[in-house]
This record gives C-alpha cells, structure tokens and sequence, in this order.
C-alpha cells in the first residue's frame, strides 16, 4: 500500500538517496555529461516516476543506481545510498561480487525492449533457473519452475511460455516475461525502465494496472521512467521531472499536473495532444534542445523559456523545497 505524503517526508522512510551524482560519456566530439550533479530521494513503498524528453539522461540515471553504465561512460561523483537494516550502503562502493548478488536480490531492473535483455539461444525457463541459481545455488529447480510459472500467470502468460525461446513470444509477451523475471527473487525495489513503450495501448494499460495491483498488494517500491506523462499519471504516486542530465521538479501527480512550478514541467504538459481540441492548440516545446556538449549556462533551460530574466543565464538554480515536498530548481522562486 502507498505511504501518505505526510510519512514519505519523514527521512526515516527514505529507502534510496542519490546525492551529487555526475555521470559522463566520452564521445567523438568530447565529453557529454548525461547527469549532473543529481540528488534524489526515494521513499520506502512509493512508485517514483522519472520523466523527460528522449535524452535527458532518464535512463543513464536509472541504470547508474545498479552502477550500470555504458563503457564509454563513467561515474565521476556522486553515491547512491540503500537502506538494509537501518543503514544506508553506498552501491557505487560494492566490489563486483558483492554487486552481483545485490542486483536482482535487492533491486532488480526491467529494460526497454525484452529481446534485448535474455539470451536469444536459451528458453524462458532457464533465465528464471540460472537467474534464482546464480544467488541461491541449492535452490531447486522444480520449485523455481514452479514460481516462475506463477509469476508468467500474474502477468497473465500461459504457463507454456516457459518452454518457449524469446524470439518465439510477441513483443507484449516477452515484455511480460522479462516483468515476471525481475520479481523471481522478490526484490525490494523494482527500476522499470519505458516498460510499456514498445507495447500496444491495450497491452500498455493491461501492464499498469496490473503493476498498480502488485504494488497496492506488495507495497514493493518502485521506479518507473517513460517520457509518457499520462501513463506515469496513472500509476505514480510522485514524479520527478529531468531536464539535460538535471532534475528540475519533484512533487506528487497532483502538484505536478494541477500546479506544475517549473516552466519546462508546464511546457511539458502544454505539449501533450488532447482528444477534445483541435490538432493547432498544440503548444509544442519552444525551440531546439541545447547541444549537450556544450549546455548553456546558469539555467540550462534559460534559451527556451519565456520567464527568463537575467540570473537565468548566469547561475544554475538549485532544487530548492517549496513546502509539502513540491521540490523545483528555478529562480523564480524561494524556499519555505
Ligand atoms: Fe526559466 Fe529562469 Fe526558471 Fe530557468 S531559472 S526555468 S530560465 S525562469
């Protein structure tokens, strides 16, 4: 079940803390920082959304928190703190055996595109097999046939698909499989990265609500990123909005749709298509995104938008807490 706003302020609840993490890719063209100096909290029970344009550095971010990154990239500040009895672990400090058993076991991730993510030559079966052996080597594998095929079932697969190679499976199904695969091991965190992006709307709907039904059962926590700000509406208790490799907002569903402070988070909504108006009072985003090579200064969204003045462009704001956890980084306003 959620926690109520009033407890998921209480530091206590907070399960993941991300403080100053940078991350960066060398390029042809140089050095491209794809998250800047982030802080984010996540608390104990809630599904976080992760929201922004393609390239905002969603999913590097989100990935980092397992101490992925592409090897181009690197980590170059910044910790990544888990609580595990009443004490935060720094993940980015884990040595490769210790992050090993961690991932899946603790937090486990659902990548965009499922044909990506199993090995085309092995059947569905043995992903759940060696995934529960690789972290409980004794354990037996008609009971992890068992479960797995539980799981297939909650996410309403025929348990046949377990005998099936994943190029066998739809689109829709593999997803599924690959949803069913990050729970074997009953994490307690769950990063699900565009899960329902490839997925048709009938299939879409079906994933959220049953992702909505295991949360509300479970109370697991969660993080879900798309660039899809209806769908994170509809299964989000709180959303964090990114803006070139910067967190730029943070508040519940409601603050962020009723009463959105950042003018990137309002142009945001302002560009997504209604069925009741027509296709001309689309507003799209103002100009081109920035080079990220070479970002502007101060406010990095200061060359798109229309409230600029001029600390804009010379210094960087900083998220700053409104008050009932609304969180913006904007000039325009003052902490409480
Ligand atoms: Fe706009 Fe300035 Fe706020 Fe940036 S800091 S969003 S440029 S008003």
């Amino acid at each position: 079940m959620s926690i109520n706003n009033k407890e998921r302020r209480n530091e206590k609840d907070i399960i993941l803390k991300i403080r100053g993490l940078t991350i960066e890719f060398r390029v042809t063209r140089g050095i491209l920082r794809a998250v800047d100096n982030v802080d984010l909290d996540v608390y104990k029970g809630e599904i976080l959304g992760l929201a922004g344009e393609s390239g905002c550095g969603k999913s590097v971010l989100a990935h980092a928190i397992l101490n992925l990154v592409d090897p181009n990239g690197y980590i170059k500040s910044g910790q990544i703190l888990f609580k595990q009895n009443d004490e935060y672990i720094d993940i980015l400090s884990l040595s490769n055996e210790e992050l090993r058993k961690f991932r899946w076991d603790k937090i486990s991730i659902v990548f965009q595109g499922a044909m990506s993510s199993f090995n085309p030559v092995i059947k569905i079966k043995d992903h759940f097999i060696d995934t529960v052996k690789d972290h409980e080597s004794n354990k037996n594998e008609e009971e992890i046939v068992k479960i797995a095929k539980k799981l297939l079932k909650d996410f309403r697969l025929d348990e046949q698909v377990i005998n099936l190679y994943p190029h066998e499976m739809s689109g829709g199904m593999r997803q599924r499989a690959l949803a069913s695969l990050s729970f074997i091991l009953n994490p307690e965190f769950i990063i699900l990265d565009e899960p329902t992006t490839a997925l048709d709307v009938l299939t879409q709907k079906f994933i959220i609500k049953l992702l909505r039904e295991i949360h509300e059962k479970t109370g697991l926590t969660m993080l879900f990123i798309t660039h899809d700000l209806a769908t994170l509406a509809e299964i989000t208790d709180r959303m964090a909005i990114m803006y070139l490799g910067n967190i730029v907002e943070i508040g519940t569903v409601r603050q962020i749709f009723y009463d959105p402070k950042h003018p990137y988070t309002k142009a945001l909504l302002q560009a997504i298509p209604s069925i009741t108006k027509p296709l001309e009072d689309l507003n799209p985003l103002p100009g081109p995104v920035p080079d990220p090579l070479n970002p502007p200064s101060g406010c990095k969204f200061h060359p798109r938008c229309p409230l600029r003045f001029k600390a804009c462009s010379e210094s960087r704001p900083k998220l700053i807490d409104l008050g009932d956890g609304h969180l913006v980084a904007c000039h325009l306003y003052k902490r409480n």
